[in-house]
């Protein structure tokens, strides 16, 4: 039978156990999140991230700057942020203002408060197998692997994408569970030969059912990062669902698997950059 991996559940268990480590400490750990202009998903995605915090007993706030923000004034903000003793974790919601380079907030946010693992140096040490911060949602796919009780040292990992933020610090993180990783993309010239080789299949795409059922090896472990809404306003995963289901050993749906450990994650990420500030 295919075990479903149950991402709400699994998120639901670390954020209690970090809301259990937080109350054995005499400080809150201090989360900023920092939101330029009116996009309205990034509202939505704030805003939980904020609740989540609260609950978990963090120290969360938001600072909400207008669209008309210059990227001098929003650097400025990350460094006083930077400063602030009662803050240790500085999140800068994408997608950012046009007129403000990505790379250049990214960049200035101290690595040691980095907890979207964006910074160079943090993607570096991962590159180098050194610990730091990791991103949240590559983070969020090994706790549901071990959720899975997926075997992976040894195991042929296949991740689909190659993006900053999960397809490449994804595969580090399976390479360094000793997976014998591949990345393929836009260019891959054989993504269902290539997907047929993976015991963990990881699509990280932003195409909605573009791995097909039987690109999926029987047995293998199915980890569907994508969101995907569709004109119905449904969300879709980049996996062809019910064609998977009957291949897998395991599979995460969409909603309900990747997407709720992110912010999980994102909040181990703070009460670790919080305990290592102060270690
Ligand atoms: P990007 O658009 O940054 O990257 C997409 C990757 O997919 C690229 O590397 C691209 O290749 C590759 N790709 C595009 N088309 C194809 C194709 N036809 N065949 C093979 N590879 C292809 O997306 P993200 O990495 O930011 O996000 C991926 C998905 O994950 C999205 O659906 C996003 O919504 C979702 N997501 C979910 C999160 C969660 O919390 N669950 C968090 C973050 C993202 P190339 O590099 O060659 O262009």
């Amino acid at each position: 039978m295919t075990q479903i991996i149950d991402g709400k559940a699994v998120a639901a268990r670390l954020r209690s156990s970090l809301a259990a480590r937080i109350a054995q400490l005499s400080f809150k750990p201090g989360l900023a999140v920092v939101r330029v202009g009116e996009d309205p998903a990034s509202g939505v995605y704030v805003r939980n991230k904020d609740r989540a915090a609260s609950e978990a007993g963090f120290a969360s706030r938001t600072i909400h700057l207008p669209e008309s923000t210059t990227e001098a004034e929003l650097l400025a903000q990350i460094a006083a942020l930077n400063a602030d003793p009662g803050v240790d974790g500085i999140l800068v919601q994408l997608p950012l203002p046009k007129h403000i380079r990505s790379e250049a907030a990214i960049a200035a946010v101290d690595p040691a408060k980095d907890v979207d693992g964006f910074h160079p140096v943090n993607a570096g040490k991962l590159a180098s197998g050194l610990p730091g911060l990791v991103p949240c949602t590559p983070r969020g796919v090994m706790h549901l692997l071990a959720e899975a009780k997926a075997k992976l040292s040894g195991a042929r990992a296949v991740v689909v994408g190659r993006s900053q933020i999960v397809g490449r610090p994804m595969a580090q993180l399976l390479l360094g569970a000793d997976c014998t990783v591949t990345i393929a993309h836009s260019r891959t010239a054989d993504l269902p030969g290539e997907c047929r080789r993976a015991d963990i299949l990881v699509a990280a795409v932003g195409r909605p059912e573009m791995i097909r059922g039987d690109w999926v090896r029987e047995g293998a472990m199915v980890i569907d990062v994508g969101i995907n809404r569709m004109p119905d306003g449904k969300l879709k995963g980049d996996v062809a669902y019910e064609e998977a289901l009957p291949r897998a050993a395991a599979i995460t749906p969409v909603p309900g698997g990747v997407g709720p450990m992110t912010i999980a994650c994102l909040l181990e990420n703070t009460l670790e950059a919080a305990l290592a500030r102060r270690a």
